[in-house]
């Protein structure tokens, strides 16, 4: 299986959101082999685009889920508030987050709300460039997967993903390269079979497009694509969609 997720970040109002979410839509019709497809709205945009997605091939997926189910956490969407308005995905620890000062210890008590009232974490690591160039990205990335899983346990029946994403490589055109992500993407199995999680479907993101997004989806390790400037282009997102129900069909025999 593939996975296609679009993180929307702080974009589209209702109205734009609602007929990006009808995209999303029609880049699945007629299709047989296709991907898991999880568009990530602004929060103010849930419930208007759950109209459209509800009963549907798309996924409902937040850009965070706030640390408990419910209570005193000014400014955080909880688990039962996202479960209510009817999201199934949740991307964790994505780096604009933590350069804007989330403390990563916090991870762990989000996998937990979300596992809680049944969302799947989609947990979010990668590297600075300073730390590519000095050729320390797997001990980097490693240690962001131990510290973001300290005492998580998955229940029996859950699954999270994790999305490789290097700084570098978000939002600057230039994608990392597929023997780099193909590198980076074995140690970060690794460490999670050293933590006891197996079958974690690893996803690629950073400058993905319809353009590039083929030569990531093609290799068996690579679960997926996690989309952000693309994921809000009308002219990009239908193409990426059709490169992994391209490669869902041509590796369904393998
Ligand atoms: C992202 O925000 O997760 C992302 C990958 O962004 P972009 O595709 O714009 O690089």
């Amino acid at each position: 299986m593939k996975y296609v997720i679009g993180n929307w970040k702080m974009n589209l109002g209702i109205r734009e959101s609602i007929a990006m979410a009808r995209v999303a839509l029609r880049s699945l019709q007629g299709k047989e082999d296709v991907p898991v497809v999880v568009i990530c709205p602004s929060a103010t945009a849930l419930s208007e685009v759950r109209k459209v997605v509800a009963r549907t091939r798309i996924e409902l997926g937040s850009q965070n889920i706030g640390p408990g189910k419910a209570g005193a956490y000014t400014g955080e969407l909880g688990g039962t508030q996202l479960q209510d308005v009817g999201v199934t995905y949740a991307i964790i620890g994505h780096s604009e987050r933590r350069q804007a000062g989330e403390d990563e210890a916090i991870l762990p008590k989000r996998f937990a709300a979300a596992f809680e009232v049944g969302i799947t974490p989609v947990l979010c690591v990668g590297e600075p460039a300073e730390i590519r160039a000095g050729s320390a990205s797997a001990q980097y990335v490693r240690e962001q997967v131990r510290r973001a899983l300290k005492g998580v346990a998955v229940p029996r029946g859950k699954r999270f993903l994790v999305a490789y994403e290097p700084i570098f490589a978000i939002g600057t055109g230039t994608s990392a390269s597929v023997p780099h992500t193909l590198e980076i993407i074995e140690h970060i199995t690794a460490v999670l079979l050293e933590l006891g999680f197996d079958d974690v479907p690893v996803l690629y993101g950073g400058s993905v497009n319809a353009q590039n997004v083929y030569s990531y989806l093609r290799e068996p390790q690579i679960s997926g694509v996690l989309v952000g400037s693309a994921s809000v282009q009308p002219q990009e997102f239908p193409g990426i969609v059709a490169s992994a129900c391209d490669v869902m069909s041509a590796q369904k025999d393998i």
